[in-house]
């Protein structure tokens, strides 16, 4: 089949979080099923597209409202990433080196999506589906069926991931004129509580709609940011597809992040060593176990708790614990974290930013990773972290919950019921338990190194989830 991705990030041309992990793989394992699956993002002017080298294949003028843009279609040369690579330049609004967080967000991704279908049907292209993944590319599916200018698209099968159904892309009526020309009597479709929210179109025009994990579209049901009536009522055409993991980039054996590489055989000296390197560069006692937390910090991640959690749990087994956390975020949170470094020097540590080798470090070197997430939709960190034989303590949500078993139920994770700094601490005190029965300890790991997470199940899936709407 001739699949297009269409997304704001793709690991590893620009990544903010895990929408970047699942575009960055899920096509290159669907081109390994034989079809022809690609990917377009906007042309950042980052690290990737500086040096990388792109083939000119389309250029173009594109209106949005009273503006005109030109825009050029680049193609990655190599097809080095398992598939072919598309890059919508449009230098007067991502010649910057972030992904989001412009004042004019709404121009940016509107624009690109314009793009997009402009190339397709100034060079009569037809995909036997698009692909959108969150609501950067949401009005797509609204696009395709309803602008004149897109006719010849009309008809094309169009799909939505939601891999975060928080962010909706919201724009008020003053800005409808950037929608090329369309039947006024379809607005509704672009609608909802008064706003055109991209998100909600693309639930409402989409032919299907996937979330990325089953327990996150029965939980979006109750609770969407405003969504969960439209996502009850378009419920059939919905489906939960878990997401895998890229095994190749993330294999604690061939990890070209790591300097020191381990499998199931030699786990516990390739972890130990990985741990010690880590303990080393952040000051911390290798003797103990290792609490980490690697991500976003934001409210749905339950980051908001992270300095009292770690307080507390520091407090209550002094010179018995190591903290140490990767994240960025919110600035409360990220004083707070820093702040801490000065009460627990030895035991507790941060590293504020964004770090992509650290990451690969910290999943190597650890032996437990938190994730108190209030919203998980699917969660990728868990699944890094058992493949790295790192345990999960994780909040039962989204795709926590698909994907994390109870060492109490025979499992390899740690779990509770509350984002909650009593729950979290809990679950550390359990942690510390596990640590100091190494039998046990040792168990566990290997159980979690052994599990596949590997794509090729959801690759297939959605394959099969396409071919329902070609055939
Ligand atoms: P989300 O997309 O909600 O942020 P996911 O668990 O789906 O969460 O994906 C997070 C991805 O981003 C993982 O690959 C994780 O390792 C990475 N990540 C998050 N924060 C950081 C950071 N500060 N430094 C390096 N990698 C990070």
């Amino acid at each position: 089949m001739n699949l297009f991705h269409i997304s704001a990030e793709c690991y590893p041309v620009a990544k903010v979080g895990g929408l970047a992990d699942v575009v960055g793989a899920l096509p290159k394992y669907q081109n390994e099923l034989g079809h022809d699956a690609k990917v377009v993002v906007p042309g950042y002017d980052n690290k990737f597209t500086n040096e990388n080298v792109f083939d000119t294949v389309h250029q173009g003028k594109l209106r949005l409202g009273q503006f005109i843009f030109d825009y050029t279609v680049l193609r990655e040369q190599t097809n080095k990433l398992g598939f072919e690579l598309y890059l919508i330049a449009i230098p007067d609004l991502f010649n910057r080196p972030n992904v989001y967080s412009y004042d004019d967000d709404t121009e940016r991704f509107t624009a690109f999506q314009i793009a997009f279908l402009n190339w397709l049907t100034e060079t009569q292209q037809r995909p036997d589906v698009l692909h959108c993944h969150d609501h950067h590319t949401g009005l797509i599916p609204f696009m395709v069926a309803n602008c004149y200018n897109y006719q010849q698209l009309q008809g094309t099968p169009t799909v939505l991931t939601i891999h975060n159904g928080q962010y909706q892309g919201w724009f008020g009526f003053d800005k409808l004129h950037y929608v090329p020309d369309f039947d006024r009597s379809r607005t509704g479709f672009l609608e909802w509580n008064g706003i055109i929210n991209p998100l909600a179109s693309a639930i409402k025009c989409a032919w299907k709609i996937t979330t990325v994990s089953p327990s996150y579209l029965d939980e979006i049901s109750e609770n969407a940011n405003g969504l969960e009536n439209l996502l009850r009522y378009e419920r059939p055409k919905s489906i939960g597809i878990l997401n895998g993991i890229d095994t190749i980039v993330w294999n604690p054996k061939t990890d070209p992040m790591l300097d020191h590489h381990y499998d199931l055989k030699n786990f516990k000296a390739g972890k130990a060593k990985s741990k010690k390197f880590l303990c080393e560069q952040f000051d911390l006692n290798p003797d103990k176990p290792l609490f980490t937390f690697i991500g976003r910090l934001v409210g749905e991640k339950g980051a908001d708790l992270l300095p009292q959690i770690c307080s507390v749990a520091l407090n209550y087994n002094p010179g018995e614990i190591n903290i140490l956390i990767l994240g960025s975020g919110d600035t409360g949170v990220e004083n707070a974290l820093n702040g801490l470094k000065h009460f627990y020097p030895g035991y507790y540590n941060c590293y504020i930013g964004y770090n992509e080798k650290l990451a690969h470090i910290f999943y190597a070197g650890a032996d437990f990773l938190l994730m108190p997430s209030r919203v998980e939709p699917c969660g990728l960190n868990q699944m890094y972290a058992l493949r790295y034989g790192t345990v999960p303590i994780v909040r039962r949500t989204g795709g926590l919950k698909d994907t994390v078993l109870d060492i109490g139920d025979g499992g390899f994770g740690i779990c509770h019921d509350q984002t909650s700094v009593h729950d979290v601490n809990y679950s550390i005190t359990r942690g510390i338990d596990l640590f100091n029965d190494k039998k046990h300890f040792d168990e566990v790991r290997q159980t979690a190194m052994k599990i596949d997470h590997s794509w090729d199940k959801a690759a297939e899936h959605y394959i099969q989830l396409y071919q329902s709407l070609t055939y």
